[in-house]
């Protein structure tokens, strides 16, 4: 039997009037249920295309979609708006960065978690607004049998978070998918969310992917790490293993501009110098070699030539060996 979810060569491009974007482009990985993959990149690495085209929210009219994107078996690439919209809320939900995205302003907290249930449980009103109380009740929302007849705008940016998880989960989705969810909240906030999260997951055993530009939101959230650059997956691992001992350049660069809680010494901060490139004219070989400082270690010009790929047996999509990745991590990257 295949995963709950199984993602292969996905290829998602845009028409654009500049031409061709090719957002995301040969991506494959696997999720169980119950598990949490957290995807990691920077604005325009893909991560999000990749999630808005599993939910079938990309726009066909200029959208192309190859590949396949099966959910217990079922192609959704070719799915049916219907099919789509019927999955969407009731197996599947989304929480994003921007709670005021998911809440309209003109209906209560607790109508708008009350109506996905109507819609895809059949139950009745009064079932989904007590449903809806107790949703609210679960995210953490004091006093929810009175906070639900309030409107977005009375409550404040965390409780709005809540609020949308609670519409998210109303339904008892098999798939979570987090975009940035706590980005836009302080830091205690951001725990607090995480931990619910966490919770819920024990609670409902959906799978959930979180996807963030940081490694450290979800240091203790994912069991697994994909990390994607410019389209593709260029490191894949268990949670541990990806912080522990990564494998990519690009990833050493993400980890290196991760504030350390627990040093002592407040580490600077060491960006990565450059930026994403273009997907319209994504340079040739390796995608990361305008930005890499190894590709002499790899000799010759692979990295400029050869694009590295991540193959399933291989965690990392660099030309660099087994032992250097490793040599070069311990010895000039981690003692910071
Ligand atoms: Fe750097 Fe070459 Fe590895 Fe790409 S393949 S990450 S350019 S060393
Ligand atoms: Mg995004």
């Amino acid at each position: 039997a295949g995963a709950f979810l199984s993602v292969r060569d996905l290829h998602v491009s845009f028409r654009t009037e500049d031409g061709i974007v090719r957002a995301v482009d040969g991506l494959s990985f696997d999720l169980e249920r119950g598990r949490t993959l957290g995807i990691v990149g920077e604005s325009g690495s893909g991560k999000s295309v990749t999630n808005l085209t599993i939910l079938g929210l990309h726009n066909p009219m200029f959208t192309t979609v190859e590949g396949e994107i099966l959910l217990e078996g079922q192609e959704l690439t070719t799915a049916r708006e219907s099919e789509l919209e019927r999955l969407r809320g009731n197996k599947v939900a989304m929480i994003f960065q921007d709670p005021l995205t998911a809440l309209s302003p003109y209906y209560t907290v607790g109508r708008q978690i009350a109506e996905p249930y109507m819609k895809h449980r059949g139950a009745s009103k009064k079932e989904a607004w007590s449903r809806a109380v107790e949703m609210l009740g679960k995210v953490g929302i004091p006093n929810p049998k009175e906070r639900a007849k309030d409107y977005p705008h009375q409550f404040s940016g965390g409780m709005r978070q809540r609020a949308m998880i609670a519409m998210a989960l109303v339904c008892d989705p098999d798939l979570l998918i987090a975009d940035e969810p706590t980005t836009a909240l302080d830091v205690t906030v951001q725990a607090q969310i995480l931990d619910l999260l966490k919770d819920l997951q024990q609670e409902f055993g959906s799978a959930i992917i979180f996807i963030t530009h940081d490694l450290g939101v979800i240091a203790d959230m994912a069991d697994d790490i994909m990390v994607m650059y410019a389209g593709g997956a260029i490191e894949r691992g268990s949670a541990a293993e990806v912080l522990r001992a990564p494998q990519h350049p690009y990833t050493w660069g993400l980890l290196n501009s991760m504030p350390r809680i627990n040093s002592d010494v407040g580490a600077p901060l060491a960006p990565i110098p450059g930026s994403p490139p273009s997907l319209l004219k994504p340079p040739p070989g390796c995608r990361f070699h305008p930005r890499c400082t190894f590709q002499d270690r790899v000799g010759g010009s692979r990295c400029v030539t050869e694009r590295p790929l991540l193959a399933p047996d291989r965690a990392s999509a660099c030309h660099l060996t087994a032992d250097q990745k490793r040599t070069i991590f311990i010895e000039e990257i981690k003692p910071r």
